[in-house]
């Protein structure tokens, strides 16, 4: 069972990254990638667990994008983490992400939600990359709601007044950036409506030219009208198919190995990869 795509405090995940692996393995996983937002900070430690856990760990990352205000996700596997250039993004937009995170706890206080900053601050891990899930978390502590959950769907929800938005590169240069790194690319989620707006096939397209590799057709957030569109434009671009989990501990309902990949695909993206990084095998 291989699922590539995980969240650890690293940045929103609940679990710490050698966690996410030990859950892995009681999952029943042989293969895992970890693909926090915008950071590698997870890839040390979850890579420090492989040989206990025995399970192979592909490092990974999912970068936030944005064409003309739609949020895309990208991941991005085995890639040079030094390349400086992404660096440089990854950097520019968790600052963005912080002040964008100030900006809303702004908004909700003026508004008589209580909390602050330093709240969200607290519940998130040392350095993650934040986002509203960490509101969300806080919400929970102050016992404003009592889920996630119940929080993205009212006060954290793209279209809430308290909503405000953070820098995040074009997908299309973010998948040049990924190739340049050597890494390989794959649009997460891409057609997943119920989590807001989505980029029609052209976007896609021009992905595919700039090098991408995949389409996450398989993904929880996904219809299975979604999941066919995306199989059928994947096969029309010459693109892979891959599927997972996009679990994020107990942060979502999202389970462990939910979606999966097939061993052809992970087999042809680590053939894709010229960066060096390797998968950590047990
Ligand atoms: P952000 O990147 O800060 O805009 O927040 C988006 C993140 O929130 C994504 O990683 C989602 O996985 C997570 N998310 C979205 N909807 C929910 C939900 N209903 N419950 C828990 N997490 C969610
Ligand atoms: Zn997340
Ligand atoms: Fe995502
Ligand atoms: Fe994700």
């Amino acid at each position: 069972m291989i699922d590539l795509h995980t969240h650890s405090t690293a940045s929103d995940g609940t679990e710490p990254p050698a966690e996410v692996v030990a859950s892995a393995a009681r999952a029943g996983l042989s293969v895992l990638a970890l693909t926090d937002h915008d950071t590698y900070a997870g890839w040390k430690p979850a890579a420090a667990a492989v040989p206990e856990c025995g399970v192979a760990l592909v490092r990974g990352v999912e970068i936030s994008c944005s064409h003309e205000g739609t949020s895309v996700h990208v991941l991005a596997y085995l890639l040079d983490p030094h390349h400086p250039p992404l660096v440089r993004e990854l950097a520019r937009s968790r600052e963005s992400r912080e002040h964008r995170i100030e900006a809303m706890v702004d908004r909700m206080a003026a508004d008589g939600i209580p909390i602050t900053l330093e709240e969200v601050r607290a519940v998130a891990g040392p350095g993650a990359t934040l986002g509203r899930p960490h509101i969300a978390d806080a919400l929970v502590a102050r016992g404003v709601v009592a889920t996630r959950d119940e929080a993205f769907a009212d006060i954290l929800r793209g279209g809430s007044p308290y909503y405000v938005s953070h820098y995040a590169p074009d997908p299309v240069r973010a998948v040049e950036l990924v190739r340049e790194a050597g890494g390989v690319p794959v649009m997460a989620h891409p057609f997943a409506a119920a989590r807001g707006r989505v980029v029609g096939d052209d976007v896609v397209e021009e992905m595919a030219s700039a090098g991408l590799a995949g389409l996450e057709a398989h993904h929880p957030d996904h219809d299975s009208a979604q999941r066919a569109h995306a199989v059928d434009l994947a096969g029309r671009l010459g693109l892979l198919v891959t599927g997972s989990s996009d679990y994020h501990g107990t942060g979502k309902a999202n389970r462990l190995g939910q979606e999966t990949t097939s061993a052809a695909v992970l087999e042809e993206i680590e053939s894709q990869a010229s960066s060096g990084v390797e998968v950590v095998r047990p």
